[in-house]
């Protein structure tokens, strides 16, 4: 199936309220073009120094979501463009994109990561950590950053009980933490394999990858 048909499809799996993030990492800017001339705008890239030459490549209407894992200096490369970045996992990065987009006479949106999963490998803030910060006060220090919401990545697996299970707690901590932010409409959960669960359980961002551009090659 083409991309178009690929995109067509999910979109009308999609509820309204569920925005869909097209991953286009490690995809060429004519796959990125053809998912493009289909109607998609915002797109996901997990590598810097990949998504700043895509931008530069492609239209300008484009919006740029960071969901990987961002190197404190490697902000500076992205804070003039990027839409959202998915993946905050530390007060210190931030505290760098604080620092940048005021550079920029920018306010970034941002989503804090939270790790959710089983495996040890991924990266975020751990609950008790995300509850600890919520009280504390030091997410107001900010003036840059738009807090929007969660992101989380569920455990890597067929046991749909148990992916559904992580789900439903970074649910609840997404709306222990709308409390907090004026902000918050956005909880990033689902991928290719799990995103009809994700869904099911309050997800209102989707990032979709090998489903829309087929699997990826790493070579
Ligand atoms: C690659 C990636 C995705 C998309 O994965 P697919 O299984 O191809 O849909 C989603 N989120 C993150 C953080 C990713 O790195």
């Amino acid at each position: 199936m083409s991309i178009a048909q690929q995109l067509k499809e999910i979109r009308e799996e999609l509820p309204k309220g569920v925005t869909l993030v097209a991953v286009s990492k490690t995809k060429s800017e004519a796959e990125i073009l053809e998912a493009y001339q289909a109607g998609q705008r915002i797109f996901g890239e997990n590598k810097v120094q990949e998504m700043v030459s895509k931008y530069e490549a492609l239209p300008k209407d484009i919006q740029w979501h960071m969901i990987g894992h961002l190197q404190r200096n490697k902000v500076k490369y992205l804070v003039d463009f990027v839409s959202l970045i998915h993946g905050v996992d530390s007060l210190k990065l931030l505290k760098e994109i604080q620092k940048r987009a005021a550079g920029a006479n920018r306010v970034v949106d941002c989503l804090l990561q939270v790790h959710i999963a089983e495996e040890a490998t991924k990266f975020g803030f751990d609950s008790g950590e995300l509850e600890a910060l919520l009280g504390s006060g030091a997410l107001e220090a900010f003036p840059n950053v738009r807090l929007r919401g969660l992101m989380g990545m569920a455990t890597f697996t067929d046991d749909t009980a148990q992916v559904r299970r992580e789900f439903r707690h970074l649910k609840t901590l997404y709306d222990r933490a709308r409390e907090a932010w004026p902000n918050a409409d956005t909880l990033s959960m689902g991928m290719s394999g799990d995103y009809p669960t994700a869904i099911e359980e309050g997800s209102t961002m989707v990032r979709i990858g090998s489903r829309i551009f087929g699997s990826r090659n790493y070579g």
